[in-house]
């Protein structure tokens, strides 16, 4: 009988040299938890959470690990209901080391395990923290935006909401002349207005062609607020990133919230969950574009789920939404050797996730275990 034999934990820090962050503060240091399940028959898997480190590695050292050790790997969905209760973000992790040991199992890659893909390759979009400490933000802003233009992303998204509204639109307007219309942009906010002071921005977004949606403009629980703001704004709302299940969209989904849901493969209960919300989204006649900002494993199952979700439009069904790419100082994002040209993925081919974790990066950026 197979059998879960080991897991190891690689509980990975860095602290960012020239801080930087959205409306939710400025960030210095960015973190990832990479766990590797090894079966009985040498069969690995590896998973990725995103959490607070101490709790996180805690949690997999006292109580997970000891508990999964020596268990059926066929038990593995009534197991993963145990983990869920005691951490959720856990459960997250070990979901994708469980479909990755259940693919190599049968020698297919994560596609083919879940019947295969309909695009084989996927676009992204470059996601910028926008703020940082120094006088010059705007003028770094735009210099990484003209970085990421001359690399050939053609969607980009820029955060508002951590500075007043005329700084922010002052901001936007000069990204938005270095565009010149070429590029595609999404601008999120992270919950920091109220319905007011995103209408704000209408009259902007309504002189601008190129705007793909605005994330999050307000709490994410106001529902009826967020109803009624994507019933008056002239471009798509989008937002979801931080719910757990799939079930939790609904409220959004059946009041007619948003246009674009944006759930994330790491935040949500499984991945397992994380595909029932895209399903929801389709199922509601609706877009969705992942969140991947917390890890480059999680990225690739978003990309992988985006790969085999059905296209949202008859008339071009080569398309299929961006998936979330992290344009900032990280070097987690390097963990996997995947990198877009052209604004898009192609995604890797072989069994599992078809690409090997850079062990280099897991020894040089080991969590000392002390706290940040
Ligand atoms: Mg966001």
């Amino acid at each position: 009988m197979l059998r879960i034999e080991r897991i190891e934990p690689y509980p990975l820090f860095y602290r960012i040299p020239k801080p930087y962050g959205d409306a939710n503060g400025i960030k210095a240091y960015r973190t990832s938890y990479l766990i590797r399940v090894i079966t009985s028959e040498g069969i690995e898997g590896w998973g990725e959470s995103s959490d607070y480190l101490p709790v996180l590695h805690l949690g997999f050292q006292e109580r997970i690990i000891p508990y999964l050790i020596g268990k059926p790997f066929s038990e593995r969905k009534t197991l993963l209901r145990t983990i869920h209760r005691w951490h959720p973000r856990a459960a997250a992790a070990l979901s994708m080391a469980f479909t990755e040991i259940e693919a190599v199992r049968s020698g297919v890659s994560i596609c083919e395990l879940w019947g295969g893909c309909f695009h084989q390759r996927v676009p992204v979009y470059a996601s910028f923290q926008s703020y940082s400490e120094e006088e010059d933000w705007q003028q770094r802003s735009l210099r990484a935006v003209e970085q990421a233009v001359s690399e050939g992303f053609s969607r980009l998204k820029l955060k508002i909401g951590g500075k007043s509204i005329a700084e922010d639109q002052r901001h936007i307007n000069r990204v938005q002349g270095l565009l010149e219309q070429t590029a595609c942009l999404a601008l999120d906010a992270n919950e920091s207005y109220d319905a007011a002071a995103a209408l704000e921005w209408n009259a902007l977004f309504a002189a601008w062609p190129n705007m793909m949606w605005l994330e999050e403009p307000i709490p994410m629980h106001q529902v009826n607020e967020l109803a009624l703001l994507r019933r008056r704004m002239s471009i798509p709302i989008g937002g979801g990133e931080h719910l757990r299940a799939a079930a939790d969209f609904i409220p959004l989904l059946t009041q007619q919230a948003l246009d674009i849901i944006t759930p994330d493969p790491a935040h949500l209960n499984s991945i397992e969950e994380y595909q029932h919300a895209l399903r929801l989204a389709r199922d509601f006649g609706l877009r969705a574009s992942p969140h991947a900002f917390d890890g480059a494993l999680a990225r690739l199952y978003a990309l992988f789920a985006q790969a085999c979700l059905e296209p949202w439009n008859k008339m071009e069904p080569a398309q299929i939404e961006p998936v979330e790419w992290d344009m900032m100082d990280n070097p987690f994002n390097r963990l996997i050797p995947l990198s877009p040209s052209g604004g898009e993925i192609t995604l890797p081919q072989g069994p599992g996730i078809g690409a090997a974790i850079d062990r280099e990066i897991l020894e040089h950026y080991r969590w000392d275990g002390r706290s940040y």
